[in-house]
């Protein structure tokens, strides 16, 4: 069968190619019809620096129209988003419980046909049937997925403060998380030109604060807070440091377009025993549980997403994240 699907190219070209799909599903794999697909930093940060076409399109919800062999568990029609990547079940790391160091499963990354299509064939492994959901709203369950490892990641404890610095999607959605899970405050950072999205901050029950240079300017926020939790450019994180009381924990999340080496003071960092980490939510987990947060309006999906466009207009809708940026947060496809 024929589809269109969505490539990219730096600098942020993009094209709808007419490619060919399998009629049936190769064993072990499902026929989709993509229903909505949204636009993450990852995508954005292909546009500026991939140097081949590329498929692309990861946070992908649609409808099962054809299952291969062997996945009894899944129909034609269920409703269903995808695993970014999943963890495969057999190997040392899955056996031992470590199933979120395993990166053995097969994924979809790379294929033909990615979540900007019409349709897509993906393995079973990855897909998780849901109910009771708009299907943009059900595509936020990967980047909400990814907010909950970070909060995972962070294991913040009950009356622990948290600073927040980058108000992404991904830091928007895990102010909810943190906040129900015991954090005392969120405080939320980020420059003026994100002024729409501090205000979702402040929707979704953070105190917001502007900043335009560095964290270490911010004298009275110095050494307040359990956990800072970093969504911005790795260069932010020594600032970020001194935001951490004694014994506080760092962690960082994000793919950047500057990403390179860091520096900072390692006897402050022993002497007032603080902790840095790094969330990569691969094998991305934890969907049922954003499914239910999405569905309970925990995460209220319609404050997350900004834009809605379809395939057609991919070419513009990355142009808004590129020209406009400060007027969108999430911006997702929706095939008719
Ligand atoms: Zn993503
Ligand atoms: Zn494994």
């Amino acid at each position: 069968m024929k589809t269109l699907a969505g490539y990219l190219k730096a600098s942020w070209q993009t094209e709808l190619r007419q490619i060919e799909l399998p009629e049936t599903p190769p064993p072990g794999e499902v026929l989709l019809r993509v229903e909505a697909c949204g636009i993450c930093g990852t995508d954005l940060s292909a546009a500026v620096k991939a140097e081949k076409w590329q498929p692309f399109g990861h946070e992908i919800a649609g409808v099962i129209e054809k299952v291969g062999e062997g996945l009894g568990h899944l129909s034609p029609g269920q409703k269903v988003v995808l695993e970014t990547s999943s963890f495969c079940g057999h190997c040392a790391m899955c056996r031992n419980g470590r199933v979120n160091l395993c990166n053995k499963a097969p994924q979809f990354w790379g294929r033909p046909a990615m979540g900007f299509s019409e349709h897509m064939v993906a393995p079973g492994c990855c897909v998780v049937p849901y109910e009771g959901l708009s299907a943009e709203v059900a595509s936020l369950a990967e980047p909400a997925g990814v907010a909950y490892d970070m909060v995972k990641t962070a294991n913040v404890a009950f009356g622990d403060r948290v600073a927040l610095i980058g108000p992404g999607p991904i830091g928007l959605m895990a102010i909810p998380i943190l906040l129900r899970g015991g954090a005392r405050e969120v405080v939320c950072l980020g420059r003026s030109r994100n002024k729409l999205r501090l205000e979702v901050a402040q929707k979704l029950g953070a105190k917001i604060r502007i900043v335009e240079g560095s964290p270490a300017g911010e004298k009275d926020l110095q050494r307040q807070f359990e956990h800072v939790l970093v969504t911005a450019p790795v260069g932010t994180i020594p600032s970020a440091l001194g935001l951490l009381a004694y014994g506080g924990e760092l962690t960082y999340i994000g793919i950047g377009t500057e990403a390179g080496p860091i520096s900072f003071d390692a006897n402050e960092f022993h002497f007032r025993k603080l902790q840095l980490r790094a969330s990569f939510a691969s094998p991305a987990l934890y969907f049922p549980i954003v499914l239910d947060l999405l569905r309970a309006n925990v995460i209220p999906g319609d404050l997350i997403i900004s834009h809605r466009f379809s395939l057609k207009d991919l070419a513009e809708a990355m142009h808004l994240n590129r020209d406009r940026k400060e007027e969108a947060v999430k911006v997702v496809m929706r095939n008719p």
